[in-house]
């Protein structure tokens, strides 16, 4: 049984300050990215004691290079780096039996902490097929493509109710409550990784219920971005459309190139 963990930063306990915990040169940037690979070792180890036979995390998070390789579980395997092809799904494949998003926040415009979509300085919203999605719902439906179901997600309380009402069958692991978009309610590391540990068991326990999540065909990606010059510049992309001032939308007949297009306009607005 192979599971893949999509691991992003700002869902982790006690991350809460954009830049100081979220970039590379942040102050408190070691202790955030130590913090991460402490849940990121709890859900691997959940899913070793599920039976898992394989295990690959992949770096989820601004350069994606956030994860200490030398503090991960040795049973499992690391995809660090940036640029990759399918992002923070790289590594999903048919092959994989259910993912987990760890670390993970709510999309822009909801009181998560460190809320947003794809790209906090450009896009404002996304939606898939009209349904507005944050990046629990891009990614859900990437894995979806490939047949995974994602069976739990790991963040606040914001991002488990946002995936709880896209996907009914998944497990939350809530490990801090959002009081503002830059402050929170925290679990200690020990308690936030029992959690996620407990929750990854029983969630892949339970994984005959679990069920991929799959968009209709065609595909269509809305995007509308902060000011008008980031739509004319995304806009360039080829068959891509311009439906107002700050919306682009791009249609493809399969998710995986819809996802590629909304990846290349957000690059290309900025
Ligand atoms: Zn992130």
């Amino acid at each position: 049984m192979k599971i893949f963990i999509s691991c992003d930063i700002e869902g982790i306990s006690g991350v809460v300050a954009s830049g100081v915990h979220t970039s590379p040169d942040g102050t408190d940037y070691e202790r955030a990215r130590s913090l991460m690979t402490g849940e990121a070792n709890a859900a691997i180890e959940g899913a070793l004691n599920a039976g898992a036979t394989c295990v690959v995390v992949n770096d989820s998070h601004g350069p994606m290079t956030n994860l200490l390789i030398e503090k991960i579980n040795p049973l499992a395997t690391l995809i660090t780096g940036s640029p990759k092809p399918l992002a923070m799904m790289q590594g999903i494949g048919k092959d994989c039996a259910a993912a987990i998003f760890l670390g993970y926040h709510a999309r822009m415009g909801t009181p998560g902490v460190l809320s947003h979509t794809i790209s906090g300085a450009s896009v404002a919203n996304v939606w898939v097929n009209d349904m507005i999605v944050g990046e629990t719902g891009i990614n859900a439906g990437l894995a979806g493509y490939f047949g995974v179901p994602v069976v739990l997600v790991c963040g606040d309380d914001i991002v488990s109710r946002e995936a709880k009402e896209l996907l009914p069958h998944v497990r939350t692991a809530t490990v801090k409550t959002a009081i503002t978009r830059q402050s929170a309610l925290c679990l200690p590391p020990e308690r936030a990784q029992a959690l996620i540990r407990q929750e990854t068991e029983q969630a892949l326990a339970s994984l005959d219920s679990a069920r991929p999540w799959i968009p209709d065909s065609p595909v269509t990606f809305k995007i509308e971005f902060k000011d008008s010059g980031l739509a004319e510049n995304a806009s360039r992309m080829p068959y891509s459309k311009l439906l107002d001032a700050k919306t682009v939308a791009f249609s493809a007949d399969d998710y995986l190139t819809a996802f590629q297009g909304l990846q290349a306009m957000i690059a290309l607005a900025r």
